[in-house]
């Protein structure tokens, strides 16, 4: 509800993306730790190498209107509704319509001749944005991200020297099993 919470200054948030990246080290040693090489390598390059890329991004468009590397495809794999049933290609566009008049149906929604034309609209739109969902859903669409951005990102992330973080602040954050649900009845 306060907007000088927003005004964070771009080094500090590079900051932040950067104690970030030492978390997700870990959780990504925990996350694929169990692949045997080349998978586990694999895996770890492109959790990390996702995580930078919308880093990124999110430096990038905080205070700016910087392109995305591939093209947003808000309202082509992702729509948004709202509680009241209006549908809009994401959070930060105007609304389009509402379900109800399609039946419910979420293709038809999709197919509607207004969503086609917010679906022209958003490139000349430049409404280049922070939204990591709608990066990620755009992402994965995109073989030049996949192939190149997100491979680049993670040797970058590699090449960066990361700001010391003492054991005791990871340990803090460590994922913790699911407890054991055996047969024992609560007490
Ligand atoms: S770039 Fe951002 S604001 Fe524009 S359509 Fe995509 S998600 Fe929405």
């Amino acid at each position: 509800m306060d907007p000088e919470l927003k005004k964070i200054p771009l080094p500090d948030l590079q900051e932040l993306h950067a104690r970030l990246m030492c978390f997700h080290e870990q959780y990504a040693d925990h996350l694929f730790g169990h692949l045997a090489f080349p998978a586990r390598s694999m895996a770890r390059m492109f959790y990390l190498g996702t995580l930078k890329f919308h880093f990124n991004i999110h430096e990038r468009n905080h205070y700016g209107n910087d392109a995305w590397a591939m093209p947003c495809t808000a309202g082509q794999t992702t729509i948004v509704i709202d509680h009241d049933g209006h549908f809009r290609s994401c959070e930060l566009r105007s609304k389009l319509g509402r379900v109800q008049d399609f039946d419910f149906d979420l293709t038809a929604a999709l197919h509607s001749p207004q969503m086609q034309a917010e679906v022209a609209a958003i490139p000349g739109a430049k409404c280049w944005c922070t939204h990591s969902c709608w990066i990620h859903s755009s992402s994965k669409f995109s073989p030049s991200v996949l192939l190149f951005h997100i491979p680049w990102a993670y040797l970058k992330h590699r090449w960066q020297r990361l700001p010391n973080t003492s054991l005791a602040e990871l340990e803090q954050f460590r994922v913790q099993d699911a407890p054991n649900m055996g047969s024992d009845p609560p007490h």
